[in-house]
């Protein structure tokens, strides 16, 4: 029997892996492909960890860090191995995996899931027209580029100006992709400013705001896609239906978290995150199941992602102990006025110290103020220089001053 089984080697469960182990625990981490690193090992581009070790690294250099802590902390390793499903016993878990050698079963008293998110497909977006090849989501081209050294067409069009449609635009061109086109339903770019910056900008790569594809043509491969303008409700604007000649289709329309394994255990899902509910040390619903990263919500930095592992395998620490006073009525969290999203959504241990608050943004402004309030009182406030719905915001606060509390509501103004 295992203590805790990490399901996913990615950065966030490598991360919780390794500090767990560093605590004498006896860790298994199970990674479905045949290497560790998830999403990180196809981002070559730089940019990682300049929050965690002030430095810019590539994503496949982050990985690197988090690898050797793992073998080094004597994390037993299982690559080629996909957790099919889970039960709850009555006091362990007992995991179904499917492997090149057969389906075998491991026991572990505690799970921590760390199975990151999948991106949206055109039929999620409603693109409509016929159903040729040439199609593809930014993080399967990312991985036909920067990998397989594969790309996807000579003249594509992008749909999507968040961070991972801005990244893919800037490795085709510098690929030698020219004709390349970027449309996207807001007025601004989605993705970070910095990112739009040196992605977009810097090569005068052509894109065209508040437009969509709303037709993709083409028989056995993608010809053309009918464009349309839309409105500030990404309503089509009849009348404005353009057609622009492409021979492929990149998708970055947006990331959602893996939840269907933890919801299958019972876990509550957060509509508003895709992801399960946690309690400040990323606890779900269920007594002894963590969950991690980009399946919690999507993180803007890995950095942050691999923060809050940490905090989660304090999480962990405590459940396996038997330790951690427990709140018989937890605090909930919910976003308020102009904030479309909250994590944790409670918080369920009575113990010291400050907790981290992370939440999106529903609009964007300049000297915004952002208040904790409970019952109508106010109970802190921040101050936030620049906020935008792109950028996660962090706020750290005593528990004392949401202690005792019933329901605690965050709002933006
Ligand atoms: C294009 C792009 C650009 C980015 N650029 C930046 C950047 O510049 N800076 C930055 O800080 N962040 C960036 N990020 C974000 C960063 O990549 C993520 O924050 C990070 O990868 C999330 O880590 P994770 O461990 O939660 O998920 P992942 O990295 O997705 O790892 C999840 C792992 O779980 C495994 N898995 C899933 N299901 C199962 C199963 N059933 N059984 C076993 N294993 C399973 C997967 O194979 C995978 O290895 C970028 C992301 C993308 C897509």
């Amino acid at each position: 029997m295992k203590d805790a089984v990490v399901i996913g080697g990615g950065p966030s469960g490598l991360a919780a892996a390794s500090e767990l182990a560093k605590k004498q625990y006896e860790i298994k981490l199970l990674e479905r492909n045949d290497e560790l690193g998830g999403l990180l090992q196809q981002c070559i581009h730089e940019g990682f960890g300049t929050i965690l070790f002030d430095e810019s690294l590539s994503g496949p250099e982050f990985a690197d860090v988090f690898i050797e802590k793992v073998d080094d902390a004597g994390v037993e390793v299982e690559l080629n191995t996909y957790v099919k499903s889970v039960e709850k016993k009555d006091d362990h878990f007992e995991i179904l995996t499917v492997t090149g050698e057969g389906v075998q079963n491991i026991s572990a008293r505690s799970l921590v899931y760390a199975i990151g998110c999948r991106e949206r497909n055109r039929f999620e977006i409603k693109i409509g027209g016929t159903r040729p090849a040439g199609v593809y989501t930014a993080g399967t081209v990312q991985r036909l580029v920067n990998l397989y050294g594969i790309l996807p067409g000579k003249d594509p069009i992008i749909v999507g100006g968040g961070d991972v449609g801005l990244i893919v635009a800037r490795h085709l061109h510098l690929e030698g992709v020219d004709s390349l086109m970027m449309v996207y339903p807001e007025e601004f770019f989605s993705g970070l400013p910095r990112n739009a910056q040196q992605c977009i900008l810097d090569f005068d790569i052509p894109y065209k705001p508040r437009t969509t594809v709303k037709r993709i043509i083409g028989e056995k491969k993608v010809e053309a896609v009918e464009l349309v303008e839309v409105d500030e409700n990404w309503a089509p604007i009849e009348g404005t239906e353009e057609t622009y000649g492409c021979d492929s289709v990149i998708l970055s329309v947006g990331l959602i978290p893996y939840s269907e394994k933890v919801e299958e255990l019972g876990a509550v899902i957060d509509p508003r995150t895709g992801g399960p509910e946690v309690n400040e040390f990323f606890e779900t619903s269920v007594d002894g199941v963590f969950s991690v990263g980009n399946l919690v919500q999507i993180f803007d930095y890995v950095d942050d992602a691999v923060k809050m592992s940490f905090v989660a395998a304090e999480g962990v620490d405590d459940y396996l102990k038997g330790a951690g006073r427990k709140r018989d009525e937890p605090v909930r969290l919910k976003p308020g006025k102009n904030v479309r999203s909250i994590v944790p959504q409670r918080i369920a241990h009575e113990s010291e110290g400050k907790i981290k608050i992370f939440f999106r943004p529903g609009l964007e402004k300049e000297n915004a103020k952002v208040d904790i309030r409970s019952e109508g009182r106010v109970l802190k406030s921040f101050k936030k220089r620049y906020i935008r719905p792109s950028t996660l915001e962090e706020l750290e606060v005593s528990r004392g001053v949401i202690g005792g509390k019933k329901e605690v509501v965050v709002d933006v103004r």
